[in-house]
């Protein structure tokens, strides 16, 4: 999959894609990632992306002319194209893995106080949201969509390293985990993890799985991350 980032700080976006499972999908080629800064598409000798609010306000928005020729020049034929927004979609893993699918994902990462509207409308750009709450910028929210979705590329994690055991890969949260000592503080391991019954082992897990959902996250029990209720409702 590639990924074009379109922002006014790329220095934000290589610390953490040089990183972990990121840094090694990157590295062996199934994530294509580039980073473009938005001042390269301007045409003023201030590189001015930003402007006043018409109508007033605090802050500045996002000028159109910028974002969207910046957009055309990376988008390929098919891409998809992403605005980072408290006010959009919420990323879940149906999302994720949703995102997973596309050849080549172009993702805004916002500023100032937003973005002129005509950006979203000239672009087709689909507005994500990480959660309910306002950062200050868009991309640390664009790294977040891209580490989601990437671990659904086929290769991207290892062979122990599956995203079908993690929450919400079989629509449960991942139950307890422990390793070495035994013994930790008093604490022991749940004697079943020593026993080498893989079954029981299993039959446990999943038990403890299904016990943390119901305590934590009633709501996955009862269909609540489905395609049909990703928060388009
Ligand atoms: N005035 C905007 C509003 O009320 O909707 C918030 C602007 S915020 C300060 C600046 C940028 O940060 C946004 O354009 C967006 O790209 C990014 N951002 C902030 N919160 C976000 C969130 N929860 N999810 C995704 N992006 C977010």
């Amino acid at each position: 999959m590639r990924v074009d980032f379109l922002t006014i700080f790329p220095e934000m976006f290589w610390p953490a894609l040089n990183s972990g499972v990121i840094g090694r999908a990157v590295d062996s080629g199934l994530l294509d990632v580039r980073v473009h800064q938005l001042r390269d598409y301007t045409a003023d000798k201030h590189r001015k992306v930003d402007d006043k609010p018409y109508g007033g306000g605090p802050g500045m928005v996002f000028r159109p002319e910028p974002v969207v020729i910046a957009v055309e020049a990376v988008r390929a034929p098919g891409g998809r194209v992403l605005v980072m927004s408290p006010q959009g979609r919420p990323l879940n893993d149906v999302l994720a893995r949703e995102l997973a699918l596309e050849s080549q994902l172009v993702i805004i990462a916002g500023r100032y106080e937003g973005y002129d509207e005509r950006i979203i409308t000239l672009t087709g750009a689909e507005e994500v949201s990480i959660g309910d709450f306002v950062l200050s910028g868009g991309e640390l929210a664009a790294l977040v969509v891209v580490d989601a979705a990437a671990r659904f590329l086929p290769g991207v994690l290892g062979s122990d390293e599956s995203a079908l055991a993690d929450s919400f890969g079989a629509g449960l949260l991942e139950g307890p985990q422990y390793t070495r000592p035994e013994v930790f503080r008093g604490i022991r391991v749940p004697e079943v993890l020593l026993s080498g019954d893989h079954e029981h082992v299993r039959q446990w897990r999943l038990e403890q799985a299904r016990l943390r959902t119901l305590e934590r996250r009633r709501d996955l029990l009862n269909g609540g991350l489905t395609a049909g209720n990703d928060g388009k409702e």
